[in-house]
C-alpha cells in the first residue's frame, strides 16, 4: 500500500551482465573497507546523532565532531537545545558552515522531538522528514546508524562514485537512492555509503582520482571510458624528436576536449596529418 509522501519511481530494469559487474564491485568493496556498522560522526544518543548529522551538511565531519565534543558538553539535553538562546548557539556552531539555519532548524527540532515524539527519534522515513533540518540523507544516516533498517546515504561521495561507477546517470540524490536501493544487495545498503565515503576521501577524489591504483578500475565505467580515452588521446612521448608547433598545439587541443565528441570532426586536416604523423612513431617505437 502507498504510503503518505512515499516516492515510487519506475524500477529500471538490470541486466545480469550488470548484475554481476554490481556484485564484483560490493565484493571487492566488503574486502578492502569495513563490513562494521559505524559512523563517522560522535554520537552517544540518537538525538545527539540527529544534531550532529544536522550539521554536517556542507561541513566535514572531522570539523562537526571537533565542534560537538563541546557543545554537547553545554548542551546536555534535548531541552537545553529546545530552550538555546538563538544568537547564542549561532555562536556555538559557527565554525560548521550555514550556522544561522542550522541553529534555527536545531533549535525546532528538538522542541518537536519534545512535543511530538516524546523525546525520542523517530525511525519512520515520514516522521523524520517532518522534522525541521531533516531531509531524506539525514533520516536515512539515522535509519541505519540507529536503527539498522536497510537504508542508503546519497552524500556526496556516494553521489560521485556511483556516477563514476556507472550505477546512475542521474544527479537527484533521492533519484540515486531509488537506483541504488534496486541495484544493490538490502544487506549492502548501509555498508555501501560507509565504503563509498572511505574511498571517496582515499581514492576517488572529486578532482583527480586515483584510477591506476584503484582496486576497482576494472569494473568502473568511467575508467573504462574516459580514463582510457584520455590516456589514448594524451601527448605520445616522441623519443629523440621535438614535436612541431601544430603538434604541440593538435595535443593539446586533444587533451582539452578528451571527453566531448566534439574532437572527431574538430581537427584541421593539417592537425589531422600531425595527429597520425606522431600516432604512427608512437606505435613503431
Ligand atoms: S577507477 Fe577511478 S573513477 Fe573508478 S572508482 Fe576507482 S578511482 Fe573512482
Amino acid at each position: 500500500m502507498k504510503r503518505k509522501g512515499e516516492l515510487h519511481l519506475t524500477k529500471k530494469r538490470i541486466s545480469a551482465k550488470e548484475k554481476e559487474r554490481t556484485q564484483r564491485i560490493i565484493e571487492a568493496l566488503n574486502q578492502e573497507y569495513t563490513i562494521e556498522y559505524r559512523s563517522f560522526l560522535i554520537a552517544e544518543t540518537p538525538w545527539q546523532l540527529l544534531i550532529a548529522t544536522i550539521l554536517s551538511a556542507q561541513c566535514t565531519d572531522e570539523r562537526v565532531n571537533l565542534v560537538t565534543k563541546d557543545l554537547f558538553q553545554k548542551y546536555r539535553s534535548l531541552e537545553d537545545f529546545a530552550n538555546a538562546d538563538q544568537t547564542e548557539l549561532e555562536r556555538d556552531i559557527h565554525s560548521t558552515g550555514f550556522y544561522r539555519n542550522k541553529a534555527k532548524n536545531i533549535i525546532a527540532c528538538a522542541k518537536q522531538l519534545i512535543e511530538l515524539h516524546n523525546s525520542e527519534v523517530p525511525n519512520d522515513i515520514d516522521a523524520l522528514t517532518k522534522l525541521a533540518g531533516v531531509g531524506r540523507k539525514t533520516a536515512n544516516v539515522i535509519r541505519g546508524n540507529v536503527y539498522k533498517e536497510p537504508s542508503i546515504v546519497v552524500d556526496t561521495h556516494v553521489k560521485r562514485i556511483s556516477k563514476r561507477l556507472g550505477f546512475t546517470k542521474e544527479e537527484d540524490p533521492v533519484k540515486i537512492e531509488f537506483e541504488l536501493m534496486d541495484r544493490l544487495p538490502r544487506e549492502q545498503w548501509i555498508l555501501y555509503n560507509l565504503q563509498i565515503i572511505t574511498h571517496g576521501r582515499s581514492i576517488c577524489t572529486a578532482r583527480n582520482p586515483k584510477c591506476e591504483e584503484c582496486f576497482l578500475k576494472e569494473d568502473c565505467v568511467y575508467y573504462n571510458t574516459q580514463k582510457k580515452k584520455i590516456e589514448r588521446k594524451a601527448p605520445p612521448k616522441v623519443e629523440g624528436k621535438a614535436l612541431s608547433k601544430v603538434e604541440k598545439n593538435t595535443f593539446s587541443k586533444v587533451e582539452k576536449n578528451a571527453f566531448s565528441k566534439v574532437e572527431k570532426n574538430a581537427f584541421s586536416k593539417v592537425e589531422k596529418n600531425a595527429f597520425s604523423k606522431v600516432e604512427k612513431n608512437t606505435f613503431s617505437t
